[in-house]
């Protein structure tokens, strides 16, 4: 691999990337994957809202199992950073189903379940980075192409089973904004391909996938906060009566 060729080259892409993926990350700001979960309406849903909603749950969960595999096989970090969002979305669809119409404590706990192992997998993937800047790898571009525009797909799918259901102005609002930021994340990825392919180095893999773990972290955090809060709120509240 010609190293020099690609110096010049490489440093004005990685700056440009820099750049695009400072105002991906103000969009973030306002993620699905932040509480409350989606607002998805009232606990009694119709039964064909219901059957959307599993759908939606189904394709987001599928596609954290592939973009997780896929990511280990193609050796691509913004893979598994990706597959951090469909984890969060499949949680807020499970939240929505099971769990939206029970006392107050159960959401909290779930929320915070969600958070936490978000949380882990946020790190698990920033260890991942460092692994792979310390072993010099080199991810699979074209895998990564490939799981990229599926999970595009994959996100437009789940917008489209949503529209087809929607409750209102703020329930589509809020999965409009989910399913926008969604799909910036997939098209960081693609982005992240293109770069890997034309710089023959993982570092635009590696700088994408920093980024997205760090805000899913940052978002669990924030998630982990407001359910603690909101148990200690409900215990004190039990306790004075
Ligand atoms: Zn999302």
């Amino acid at each position: 691999m010609p190293k020099g060729r690609h110096g010049l080259r490489r440093r004005l892409i990685d700056a440009l990337w820099l750049h695009r993926l400072g105002a991906y990350m103000s969009y973030m700001a306002d993620c699905c994957c932040s509480p409350p979960p989606l607002n998805l309406g009232p606990p009694k849903q119709t039964a064909a809202r219901r059957r959307a909603l599993w759908a939606v749950l189904a394709i987001n969960a599928a596609m954290f199992a592939v973009e997780v595999a896929a990511g280990v096989a193609a050796g691509s970090a913004s893979l598994q950073a990706d597959a951090l969002d469909f984890l969060g979305d499949a949680a807020n669809y499970g939240i929505s189903l099971l769990v939206v119409g029970m006392a107050l404590r159960y959401r909290a706990s779930a929320a915070l379940v969600k958070g936490a192992t978000m949380g882990v997998f946020g790190l698990w993937v920033i260890g991942t980075v460092i692994w792979h800047v310390w072993a010099g790898t080199l991810p699979n571009a074209l895998t990564m192409g490939a799981v990229g525009v599926t999970a595009l797909l994959a996100n437009v799918a789940s917008f489209g089973l949503l529209w087809a259901h929607r409750h209102g102005d703020a329930n589509m609002r809020s999965a409009w904004i989910c399913t926008r930021n969604d799909v910036l994340g997939n098209l960081a990825v693609l982005l992240a391909a293109a770069g890997v392919f034309g710089t023959g180095t993982g570092w635009p893999d590696l700088i994408v996938a920093v980024i997205m773990a760090l805000l899913a972290i940052q978002g669990a955090t924030v998630v982990v906060r407001h359910s603690l809060g909101e148990l200690r709120s409900g215990s004190l509240l039990q306790a004075s009566i």
